[in-house]
């Protein structure tokens, strides 16, 4: 073998920090504060107070790969966070604070946390547990009046600290391979499993999700991460607006249509990204009160499927372009992305709609495969259903403090995503379901995405779950949860409907009014809770 003699250069985030001092220092990050009102700083500034804490995390004694949590809403802390953190050697580990107080003190003692950082506005959550987590060295808090260390143990202030601290900082990360960050899965199963990934597979993801075939933000875009900076790392986009030199705007708590509507229409937004459910509630908003959003660019979703119905309503009411992605914490969470080729030129709108509607195209870096129950690959034929598998540079190869299990590893070296989905000729790929989330009716599937999707196409719903419930004759048949708009829907004309585009067999056996549809903590529909509902196929 003949060497190539290119620069073994390690790809780690300090080198994103760096590049945004000196490339776009004048370049702001600004931050909805919780009261109101902005806070507003450059890269620049942001950079040194990376380095800050760097200092500050390195003086309090974190050894290299020690973890520390975080238990925020998206801010321009956090994001300090996410960089200082991984710079000091240790393990960003971002918490769900929307998960209860026992499940978060599993996952903070499985990860081991020696040190939390916490935004105020959340210590309520954190209160109740924060004296049994006795492995937690230092809990540091921001965003709260200075009496507010009273209440958690072992406290102090993030800014105090870090005012004494100096912003002339060595990067403790000069292995690739070191880890950088911890989320653990949301558990739609099962314990939760911790993703840990690495300085390498974060760089390589941040530049696959910087490619035009994914989402490819420049220094020229407004990019406003809905999506939780606890979800996956907010789906990479921090370190890929900071290395392209793109203006953040983080939204802190005001999470809700009406200031979310608000925020795109003042900041002029360009690329925008978060769940299905939040692209919902801000279409039903900007119909109530309009505003003009058409500077967005790319209305970036992700999570679970974004109905066809909504796609095409943003397109044709509002003027803005939806980008469809799938995506795993496992895969950091970019796999796919449903942006239209030139293949697709002359398509009409409704055959466009139908391509946005899928999951897309693997982006460069993700290989995929299908396989049937026996394991063995199916073809790329978009009908023929099987279990997604995948590998690439930022899909994980085991789970944090676990064993290599044959549930989610292949012995030949590919994940199990647990996705069951169809892959048409030209590579686009659609999910079908979960496969805990197939209904198995008289020994056939029912997909329940598809149906939620046709049923949330309907102008008199709002929202509409599927999920299987235990039948004496057929084993399983499909129930929908519906949450209807004003009106109400009528469920003969609801079926008529389904009955355009399924077989007979497919029809809900009963629909459900409920008020809203529960929730896990990253804003998908929780269809575990569902299930448990319903269990007995008892109505509630
Ligand atoms: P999480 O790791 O919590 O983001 O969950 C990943 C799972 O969310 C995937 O395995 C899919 O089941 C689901 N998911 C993510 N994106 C999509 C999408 N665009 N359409 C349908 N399901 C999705």
């Amino acid at each position: 073998m003949l060497p190539g003699l290119m620069m073994d250069y390690p790809l780690t985030l300090d080198k994103i920090v760096e590049h945004a001092r000196r490339m776009t220092p004048q370049k702001r990050i600004k931050t909805k504060l919780p009261a109101g009102g902005w806070h507003s700083y450059s890269y620049a500034d942001f950079a040194a107070r990376v380095n800050k804490l760097g200092n500050l995390l390195a003086g309090l004694g974190l050894g290299l790969g020690d973890r520390v949590g975080t238990f925020a809403w998206n801010n321009h802390q956090h994001l300090e966070c996410y960089f200082g953190i991984p710079m000091a050697g240790a393990v960003c580990h971002t918490l769900n604070i929307r998960l209860s107080a026992e499940q978060l003190k599993y996952i903070i003692e499985h990860a081991g946390d020696k040190v939390i950082i916490v935004d105020g506005t959340l210590l309520p959550l954190l209160e109740p547990i924060a004296h049994q987590l006795h492995g937690v060295e230092h809990f540091l808090l921001f965003n709260c009046e200075a009496s507010a260390v009273d209440r958690l143990p072992r406290a102090a202030l993030y800014e105090d600290l870090l005012a004494q601290a100096s912003d002339d900082f060595t990067p403790r990360c000069a292995d690739e391979n070191m880890a950088m960050g911890l989320c653990y899965t949301s558990g739609t199963t099962g314990l939760p499993k911790g993703v840990l990934y690495s300085h390498r597979s974060m760089m390589l993801h941040t530049l696959g999700v910087l490619a035009a075939a994914a989402i490819g933000p420049t220094e020229a875009d407004v990019v406003l991460p809905v999506v939780p900076q606890f979800h996956a790392m907010a789906w990479g986009l921090p370190y890929a607006c900071a290395w392209a030199g793109a203006s953040m705007i983080m939204p802190g708590p005001h999470l809700q249509p009406a200031p979310l509507a608000e925020m795109i229409e003042a900041e002029r937004v360009t690329i925008a990204a978060g769940v299905p459910t939040i692209w919902n509630g801000l279409y039903h908003e900007l119909r109530a009160n309009p505003r003009d959003i058409s500077c967005v660019t790319q209305l970036v979703v992700g999570g679970s499927a974004m109905p066809r119905g909504l796609i095409a309503a943003y397109e044709r009411e509002l003027g803005v372009n939806v980008v469809h992605a799938w995506g795993m914490t496992e895969l950091s969470p970019i796999g796919t992305v449903s942006k239209l080729q030139s293949r697709h030129a002359d398509l009409d709108e409704a055959a466009r709609w139908d391509v946005k509607a899928k999951q897309g195209y693997f982006v460069p870096g993700v290989e995929a495969r299908i396989v049937d129950d026996a394991g063995t690959a199916s073809p790329w034929d978009g009908e023929t259903m099987g279990e997604l598998q995948v590998r690439g540079y930022w899909v994980a190869g085991a789970y944090f403090r676990s064993e290599r299990d044959e549930e989610h590893f292949t012995s030949d070296g590919w994940f199990r995503t647990g996705d069951v989905c169809t892959i048409d000729a030209s590579g686009y790929m659609t999910i079908t379901d979960r496969t805990k989330d197939l209904v198995k009716s008289g020994g056939e599937w029912i997909s329940s995405v598809d149906l939620e999707n046709a049923l949330m196409s309907q102008e008199s719903v709002l929202e509409a779950a599927v999920i299987a419930v235990p039948d004496a004759r057929w084993g399983e048949r499909p129930l929908a949860v519906l949450v209807p708009l004003a009106d109400g829907c009528d469920e003969s004309k609801l079926n008529e409907c389904l009955l355009q585009a399924f077989p007979k067999f497919w029809l809900p056996d009963r629909y459900v009014i409920v008020d809203e549809i529960p929730k896990t903590g990253v804003g998908k529909m929780d269809k575990k809770a569902l299930r448990a509902m319903f269990a007995g196929g008892e109505l509630g």
